[in-house]
C-alpha cells in the first residue's frame, strides 16, 4: 500500500524522559514534544507515524515563527543530528506549551549567535 500521504497517526498520551511531565495527545494535532521543556524523541519518520528506530533524544535548539502557523520549535537529535520541525501547541486548551519554555530556547539562541550582552 502506498501510504506517503495517508501513514498512520499515533496520537497517544507519553511521559517525558527529560522531565518525566504526563503529556497528553493534542485533540487539534499530533503533538511529539514535551510542553514543559520542549524535549522530543526521535521515534518519528514523519510527525506521528512512530517509524524511526533512532530513539535519540531531540533536543529544541531554535523557534521560528511561521506566518500561518506560529511559533514552530526546531529539534535537533542528539543521536544522529537529523533536524525536525514541530509546531508549537501553545493554544491547546488542556496542556498547552509553556510560553517561558518557547522563550528560553529563543533567549539561549540569541545568546548563541550575538554573544552575551547585557
Ligand atoms: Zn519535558
Ligand atoms: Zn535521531
Amino acid at each position: 500500500m502506498p501510504e506517503s500521504r495517508h501513514f498512520t497517526v499515533i496520537n497517544e498520551p507519553f511521559v517525558c524522559i527529560v522531565c518525566h511531565t504526563q503529556v497528553a495527545p493534542l485533540r487539534t494535532g499530533c503533538r511529539n514534544h514535551c510542553p514543559v521543556c520542549l524535549h522530543s524523541v526521535h521515534v518519528d519518520r514523519f510527525p506521528g507515524d512512530r517509524q524511526s528506530d533512532c530513539g535519540g533524544l531531540l533536543v529544541p535548539k531554535e523557534i521560528v515563527q511561521d506566518g500561518k502557523k506560529g511559533f514552530m520549535i526546531v529539534h535537533r537529535c542528539k543521536s544522529c543530528g537529523e533536524i525536525r520541525t514541530n509546531k508549537a501547541a501553545l493554544d491547546d486548551p488542556e496542556q498547552p506549551d509553556q510560553m517561558d519554555a518557547i522563550l528560553e530556547v529563543m533567549k539561549n539562541r540569541s545568546l548563541h549567535i550575538r554573544g552575551r550582552r547585557g
